[in-house]
């Protein structure tokens, strides 16, 4: 509004001076350059500081986190407790000559509770709290990043007075971004600054600081990491932050449903063991998704079949609307019901539910009854992996006469599943490391693992057919079919034997 009154006023008095006769021109090229120049500098950050403390949440909300919100992860919990002492018992700290904790660095998977365990460190030793992310520091223009980061420590301590604190911690998500080694990236110069930056600041912290500031990182990728900014004295500490195992499932599943009214017949136990490799995040939207589920089927109770209905949508994404033709959805049962049926033979009993319904990107999908969390492989494993990946195109190609795209992903997988195979020591090649191995080789050596595999598919196919094609007809009147159904109709164990 003042804007246009002030434009307004201006071309009146210009239009006002011309008719006296004042030649305007040259006061007229000299404030439109000093506008654009003003305009420059302020999309660069270099004319105003407000600019970039837009981009930054100093949260409130962080002060409602504590440490007994995250699920699981004790061990770095108890790390990081550990670690806190430092700053609590700064008198101590002080007196022995202790050098002062300044950086930690959590490294881990998306969605495993970084950042809540960043707003629970702030709440626990009583400090102000300000949240940024790698990406907010990087422009095409140098000097930028590092005027950002030298912003940010100020912030951090105005906050902290503000709020009448005599620490601040500071989260940095992403810190990969500004942190990366040195002299690789292609404008190097600006994000070796900014890192450079960071360290001075780092190094420029001191015990005697009227605000103590704590910088907290997260990174998933801590490889790439320049090896200066972890050096001690400076994110001197290394938590690991990864993906809950099946107590901390149950104990973040448990957080999540706090709220929730859960019926009788829902068991966290066993949706936790149904969940492996998911993350907290991924387990917060599955109670959330369950609760949904249970409104739209105007339940007052969230019941197991929600919750059931709910891992299928995290893990697969949304139920489509969209229902193929006919002769496709054809195809999808057949396929599905191969790698159904390689399954059981790989390891029997172990198919929960075969589905033709189209969720994410997927046509169909065969729902495995879950396992004991592992952390190793084995050889066998492996194998009977790969036979179930390659089951579905081998049953098109039976059955149908050919194979079809919807194979590709499965295929994808095999490979990869191959490779591990080669790469660890397991195939016929022997311990081998991958520098010396020719992509000729790798290539032949996976072939002759598929190859291997899709003898023993062919074998279980071929004397299955008649199961196939009749649980492809329940599945296309019925859309899926539960693993005790399907067994009923195989008769594994006589073929097994
Ligand atoms: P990260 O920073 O590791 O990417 P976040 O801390 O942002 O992950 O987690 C996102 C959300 O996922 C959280 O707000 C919380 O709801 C949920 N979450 C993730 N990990 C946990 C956990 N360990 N315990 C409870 N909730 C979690």
């Amino acid at each position: 509004m003042v804007k246009e009154i002030s434009l307004g006023i201006g071309i009146a008095v210009v239009i006002f001076l011309a008719f006296q006769g004042i030649n305007l021109v040259p006061t007229l090229v000299l404030i439109g350059v000093g506008y654009f120049l003003f305009n420059l500098f302020k999309k660069q950050g270099l004319g105003s500081s407000n600019n970039f403390n837009t981009h930054q949440k100093s949260n409130k909300e962080a002060a409602d986190v504590t440490f007994e919100d995250i699920g699981g992860q004790e061990t770095a919990k108890n790390e990081i407790l550990e670690a806190l002492e430092f700053v609590r018992d700064i008198d101590d700290v002080k007196s022995l000559g202790i050098r002062p904790l300044k950086g930690i660095m959590l490294s881990g998977p998306p969605g495993t509770g970084k950042t809540l365990m960043a707003k629970a460190v702030a709440r626990h030793i009583d400090s102000a709290f300000i949240s940024t992310s790698g990406s907010e520091f990087v422009e095409m223009y140098a000097g930028v990043g590092a005027k950002r980061v030298r912003e940010l420590f100020e912030k951090a301590k105005d906050l902290a007075r503000k709020e009448d604190k005599t620490n601040a911690v500071i989260f940095i998500d992403e810190i990969e971004i500004l942190g990366g080694k040195r002299g690789q990236n292609s404008s190097h110069l600006e994000y070796d600054q900014t890192l450079n930056q960071l360290l001075v600041e780092l190094d420029g912290m001191s015990i005697d600081d009227e605000i103590n500031i704590l910088v907290i990182g997260a990174t998933n990728r801590i490889d790439i990491l320049d090896k200066a900014i972890l050096r001690p004295g400076r994110f001197d500490r290394i938590v690991k932050v990864d993906l809950p195992d099946k107590e901390g499932r149950h104990n973040i599943l448990e957080i999540h449903t706090q709220n929730k009214p859960l019926a009788e017949d829902v068991d966290l136990e066993q949706i936790a063991k149904e969940t492996f490799r998911f993350s907290g995040a991924q387990l917060e939207s599955l109670a959330n998704e369950a609760a949904i589920m249970a409104m739209r089927d105007d339940s007052k109770e969230i019941r197991s079949e929600h919750f059931k209905e709910a891992i299928d949508k995290v893990m697969m994404g949304e139920k489509l609307n969209r229902r193929p033709q006919e002769e496709e959805l054809k195809r999808v049962a057949y396929h599905e019901t191969g790698h159904a049926l390689v399954a059981e033979f790989v390891k029997p009993g172990s198919v929960s539910t075969i589905n033709i319904t189209s969720r994410g990107k997927a046509l169909g999908y065969v729902r495995h009854n879950p396992e004991d969390d592992h952390y190793l492989q084995t050889l066998d494993y492996i194998r009977g992996q790969i036979a179930v990946c390659i089951a579905g195109a081998i049953t098109e190609e039976k059955i149908l006469g050919n194979r079809s795209t919807g194979a590709t992903n499965d295929f994808k997988k095999a490979t990869e599943l191959a490779k591990k195979i080669i790469f660890g020591g397991m195939s016929e090649l022997g311990v081998v490391s991958k520098e010396h191995l020719t992509s000729d080789k790798i290539h032949k050596e996976i072939n002759k693992i598929i190859t291997a595999e899709e003898k023993r598919v062919n074998k279980w196919i071929d004397s299955n057919q008649e199961v196939i094609l009749e649980v492809g007809e329940i599945l296309l009147e019925e859309e899926s079919i539960r693993g005790e159904e399907f067994r009923k109709k195989l008769k594994i164990e006589s073929e097994i034997a």
